[in-house]
């Protein structure tokens, strides 16, 4: 007898929309486990000044919790990690979750057809267990000579030091990614000196962003359908762009808007220069901002159009090899995103990790099973991400598969992926990505697993992602009947 049929680990919007899906389907026997004290992931971790969401609120939110009151069209961490707990709470997520419960490993048993888990707080058994560790949960911190030795403060993005105030300091800022762009305009006023240094300018577009006026909240308020028409409309404004993703082409004529943009708003040459991306738009995670390139040009802040080679005591080299004296250093170097940590937790049937599986190339069918570990679903896992719409609609659509196939699973003792399903589905997905603007695109970017293979990427539209995870086929899996279980364990 397990302790429960299904346990879910984290805590963030795919754990707990896990948790409000499996009360709808009528699984109530289940707990979420989350290591931290709160509810939240992203958005109880990244508090760094100007963190927001860069997909429309309107999207960017559960579809059966839409909320009349962002303040913005993006919303806010703090609004955002509110709407989080409003949501969680209304559905009684907290009382279903065992907080600074982190899950220190977890091994499937054959001979008992369970997983399970060692945790902080002692080990606990399963039928099933949904992964919802976080696609970009744990901070990337890169490999610098002489980084440990530095003496001044050192922080990421991910974890803002709020105690240190930043009037006056000279910062080194390490990348240009989603993170920088929002706080380094931020900082920049408050910054004595600030360094930026940039390995690949980004694509920057501008940011359809403000206030959502009273009258419009009002109208959401009152006539929720409007709010909806609003979602679809951005959903499908957002779904052209992914059809123009598998052709650069289509791309380099978006990016006229990415040069217009730069044109308009950087004035001096040379600085314009450094500026311009040498890579197709869209072969990295879109960025928009209207404020980046006004604070680069302050007199305060340099950018430096290379990487950061050595970190000394008190100073950082980059790889013009200038020493220029810095008191911090923030890494806005994002996160292991192809290598997440809880894929060296996992342990499958044949007693590798998830991580020794997949020998660096993350593979799952349709991005949530995985061959030898039975009853294992992944929340945004390999292969589903898109680089411009909401993980809403991912997780979203997943939870609608992993809950028909959790019911099917009450029949059974487990259920896994057939390997030859998952393989011809990985091969037909990395077929699709060939060409595309994410291998294509000329750049370097975390979408790439360390073997070079795209491991991030959903090749086709969200839409198809929906209709593909619309329907479980047990077909597609092998089963171990119920009574299996009983005979092996007598
Ligand atoms: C700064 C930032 C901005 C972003 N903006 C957008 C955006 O605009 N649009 C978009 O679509 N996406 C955005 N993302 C991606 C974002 O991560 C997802 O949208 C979404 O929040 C992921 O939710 P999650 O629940 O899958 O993971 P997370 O939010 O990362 O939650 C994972 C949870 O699991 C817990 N956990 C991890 N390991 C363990 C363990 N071993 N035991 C117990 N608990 C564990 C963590 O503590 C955490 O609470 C952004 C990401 C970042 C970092």
């Amino acid at each position: 007898m397990t302790d429960h049929e299904v346990l879910i680990i984290g805590g963030g919007f795919s754990g707990i929309g896990a948790a409000i899906a499996l009360q709808s389907a009528g699984i109530e026997d289940f707990a979420l486990l989350e290591k931290a004290g709160e509810l939240g992931g992203t958005w109880r971790e990244n508090t760094y000044p100007g963190c927001a969401c860069d997909v429309p609120s309107a999207l960017y939110s559960y579809s059966f919790a839409l909320h009349p009151d962002w303040s913005r069209v993006f919303a806010p961490q703090a609004e955002i990690q509110a709407y989080l707990k409003s949501v969680a709470q209304r559905h009684r997520v907290p009382g279903r979750t065992r907080f600074h419960c982190e899950v220190l490993s977890g091994a499937w048993d054959e001979t008992q057809q369970q997983w399970i888990l060692q945790t902080t707080t002692g080990p606990l058994t399963s039928k099933a267990i949904v992964a919802a560790g976080g696609p970009l949960h744990e901070p990337r911190i890169p490999k610098l000579p002489g980084l440990s030795r530095f003496q001044g403060e050192l922080f990421h993005s991910a974890r803002w030091n709020h105690q240190l105030d930043l009037t006056g300091r000279r910062v080194a800022v390490i990348g240009t990614g989603s993170s920088a762009i929002q706080f380094v305009p931020e900082i920049a006023g408050r910054a004595g000196r600030l360094h930026l240094f940039q390995r690949t300018a980004p694509w920057v577009l501008p940011k359809p962003d403000h206030p959502i006026p009273g009258l419009e909240k009002a109208l959401f308020r009152h006539v929720p359908g409007a709010q909806r028409v609003l979602r679809e409309t951005i959903y499908h404004s957002l779904e052209l762009l992914q059809l123009g993703q598998r052709h650069p082409a289509v791309m380099r004529q978006v990016q006229r808007i990415g040069v217009a943009h730069l044109r308009l708003a950087v004035r001096d040459d040379e600085l314009r220069r450094a500026l311009t991306p040498d890579f197709t738009l869209g072969c990295k995670r879109l960025l928009l901002s209207n404020t980046y390139y006004p604070a680069l040009q302050r007199e305060n802040v340099e950018v430096v159009a290379h990487a950061l080679q050595r970190v000394n005591a008190r100073s950082v080299v980059g790889a013009d090899g200038v020493q220029r004296p810095v008191d911090t250093i923030i890494l806005a170097t994002g996160f292991h995103a192809t290598d997440p940590p809880i894929a060296g937790l996992i342990r499958g049937r044949d007693g590798r990790t998830l991580e020794e599986a997949w020998q660096g190339s993350p593979s799952a069918y349709i991005g949530t099973t995985v061959s030898n570990f039975p009853n294992a679903f992944l929340m945004i896992g390999p292969n589903l991400g898109n680089g411009h719409s909401s993980a809403f609609v991912i997780i979203e659509a997943q939870l609608r598969y992993i809950t028909q196939a959790l019911l099917a699973l009450r029949h059974h003792a487990s259920i896994e992926v057939h390997a030859e399903v998952q393989r011809a589905y990985d091969a037909k997905v990395q077929r699709a990505l060939a060409g595309t603007v994410w291998n294509a695109g000329g750049c370097q970017s975390y979408y790439l697993d360390r073997n070079g293979r795209n491991a991030a990427i959903y090749p086709w539209t969200t839409r198809d992602l929906r209709r593909r995870l619309s329907c479980f086929n047990l077909e597609e899996y092998d089963v171990v009947p119920a009574r299996e279980r009983v005979a092996a364990a007598a």
